[in-house]
């Protein structure tokens, strides 16, 4: 199986060839055809595998052909470390595209964020904090949002984040994609994934 095998658009099989990755990874060979399809995902897989790309890629697809001004896809990561490795990973993969990838965090002053948000985003990186922060002061539009990633969902239950994702789920539109990442699956995480996840297809690797 190469990466042509998917239903994926040149600019980002140029990315893709660019990075030097020759073939899918087991959870990309398992989640890109799914996702792609719009199922929801769980992905039990740890940092290393390749996830990012995994749910990456469909994402960038799905985001460049669904047209809108506000962000179409939410991934969330509980530290802004991981949040900076995301918007290095997916800026990769989406240099040939024109996608405005924007990630905003904690522990930083909330100026420059709003700045950034209200300039354009069509994929929206973030901590659970700092995105309801910015929410709750007008600058975010999240009707728009049609694909949600949790990553390190494991993380973000242990910090204690859980209060954050239920207030955005009541916003946003209930009608979206949902995926799902973990390391580990303890209880909180499976509730997490009961409460938010349509029928999801899960993957373990
Ligand atoms: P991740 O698990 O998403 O954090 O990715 C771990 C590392 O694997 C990153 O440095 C990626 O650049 C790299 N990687 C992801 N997919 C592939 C692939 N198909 N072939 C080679 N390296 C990859």
């Amino acid at each position: 199986l190469s990466f042509e095998d998917f239903k994926l658009n040149k600019q980002l099989l140029t990315a893709v060839a660019e990075a030097g990755f020759e073939r899918p990874t087991p959870v990309q060979q398992q989640a890109i055809p799914l996702l792609l399809a719009g199922h929801d995902l769980l992905g039990v897989a740890q940092t290393g595998t390749g996830k990012t790309a995994a749910f990456g890629l469909p994402l960038l697809m799905k985001v460049k052909y669904a047209q809108g001004t506000h962000p179409r896809a939410l991934v969330l990561a509980p530290t802004r470390e991981l949040i900076l490795q995301l918007e290095t990973h997916l800026r990769k993969l989406a240099a040939y595209t024109d996608l405005r990838i924007v990630a905003v965090y904690g522990g930083v002053g909330v100026k420059t964020h709003s700045e950034a948000v209200r300039n354009g985003v069509d994929i929206l990186l973030a901590t659970p904090g700092r995105l309801m922060e910015l929410y709750s002061k007008g600058d975010l539009v999240l009707k728009e949002l049609k694909t949600l990633v949790l990553d390190e969902a494991d993380k973000m239950m242990d910090m204690g984040f859980m209060p954050q994702i239920r207030r955005l789920l009541e916003i946003i539109p209930r009608k979206r994609q949902n995926m799902l990442f973990s390391a580990t699956m303890p209880p909180k995480v499976e509730e997490l994934s009961a409460e938010f996840l349509e029928f999801p297809v899960k993957i373990e690797v």
